[in-house]
C-alpha cells in the first residue's frame, strides 16, 4: 500500500453517496509498528455544512490535531509502517470516544459552540457513527486482525498534537505520553524522549482511561498489544519542518523502544 488507499466507502449515507472516512497511508515493510491518526483530518460531510461553525474556529485545535497530518505521514514513510487517518474533523464526531460518550458529539469546545451539534435526534447520531466512527475502527480492526492470524508482533501508535494553551494555562510538555493498564512500553517511550533534552508528560497533558479514551482502550488493551500514545505541542508541529523534525525523531526512537520491550520482556509477551 502506497500513497492513499481509496477505500472506506460508507455504505449507510442517507444520501446514498459514497463518503470516505479514512485515509490509508506507508506501507507495511515488515516491521512492528502500526500508526492511527483520530483527529488527523478536517473534512465535514457535505450533508452537515460546516456544522455553524466558521473556517477561523475548524481551524482550531477544536476541530483537528493540528501538525500531526504532516508527523503521521512523514513517519509512515520514513519507518516503514501502516498509517490509518481519520479524515473528518472531531467536531463532527470524535473517533477517540465510545459511541454515546458524552463528548463523543461536543456542542462546544473550548468555548466555541457548535450549532450543527445542538438537539441532535438518534438517526443523526447513528448516522455520523456508521459513516464516520465505524468505518475507521473497522479498518484499524482488519489491519491488526489480519497481523495477528500471522502472528505479526504488532505495537499500535495513538498519534495525537495538544494545544499550547488551554483555559489561558500554557502547556510546559513538548510532548506527552499516554498510558493507562500497560505502561510498559510507555515508559521506555518516555526515557528516550527525555533523553533528548525535550521536557515529556507523564501521562500529561491528559490521562489515558478506559472511558476518555476509545482507540487504544479498544484496539491496544483490550487485544493485549504494546502500545504507545503519543501527544505532541502542536506550536512545535504546525510547520513542515517541524513535522519533518518530530517524524524522524520518532522513526528513530520508536524502533529503539521496541528493541529495549524485546529485550526487557520479549516480543510475544503482552
Ligand atoms: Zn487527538
Amino acid at each position: 500500500m502506497t500513497g492513499r488507499e481509496p477505500v472506506g466507502l460508507a455504505t449507510e449515507s442517507r444520501t446514498a453517496k459514497a463518503v470516505e472516512s479514512f485515509a490509508v497511508y506507508g506501507r507495511d515493510t515488515g516491521g512492528p509498528f502500526v500508526l492511527v491518526s483520530d483527529h488527523a483530518g478536517q473534512a465535514i460531510p457535505a450533508e452537515l455544512g460546516d456544522l455553524g461553525v466558521c473556517a477561523t474556529e475548524r481551524a482550531r485545535h477544536i476541530g483537528w490535531d493540528i501538525g500531526i497530518d504532516g508527523v503521521g505521514r512523514r513517519l509512515a514513510d520514513a519507518l516503514p509502517a501502516v498509517l490509518i487517518e481519520q479524515v473528518y474533523s472531531r467536531l463532527v464526531i470524535d473517533c477517540n470516544r465510545a459511541p454515546g460518550h458524552p463528548t463523543s458529539i461536543v456542542r462546544e469546545s473550548d468555548g466555541t459552540p457548535v450549532p450543527g451539534n445542538q438537539g441532535l435526534c438518534a438517526q443523526d447520531i447513528a448516522w455520523r457513527e456508521q459513516v464516520i466512527l465505524h468505518p475507521y475502527h473497522d479498518r484499524i480492526r482488519r489491519e491488526l486482525s489480519a497481523r495477528a492470524s500471522r502472528n505479526r508482533p504488532t505495537v499500535v501508535v495513538a498519534l495525537h498534537s495538544f494545544t499550547p494553551v488551554m483555559r489561558g494555562k500554557a502547556r510546559p510538555w513538548h510532548a506527552g505520553v499516554l498510558h493507562n493498564k500497560d505502561s510498559r512500553l510507555a515508559h521506555i517511550m518516555l526515557d528516550l524522549l527525555r533523553h533528548e533534552g525535550l521536557t515529556v508528560g507523564d501521562n500529561e497533558p491528559y490521562a489515558l482511561t478506559d472511558t476518555s479514551d476509545y482507540t487504544i482502550p479498544v484496539h491496544g488493551e483490550q487485544r493485549a498489544l504494546p502500545y504507545i500514545e503519543l501527544e505532541i505541542r502542536q506550536d512545535l508541529i504546525a510547520q513542515p519542518e517541524g513535522q519533518a523534525a518530530w517524524a524522524e525523531r520518532l522513526a528513530r526512537l520508536l524502533p529503539q523502544a521496541w528493541r529495549a520491550f524485546c529485550d526487557r520482556y520479549g516480543e510475544d509477551t503482552p
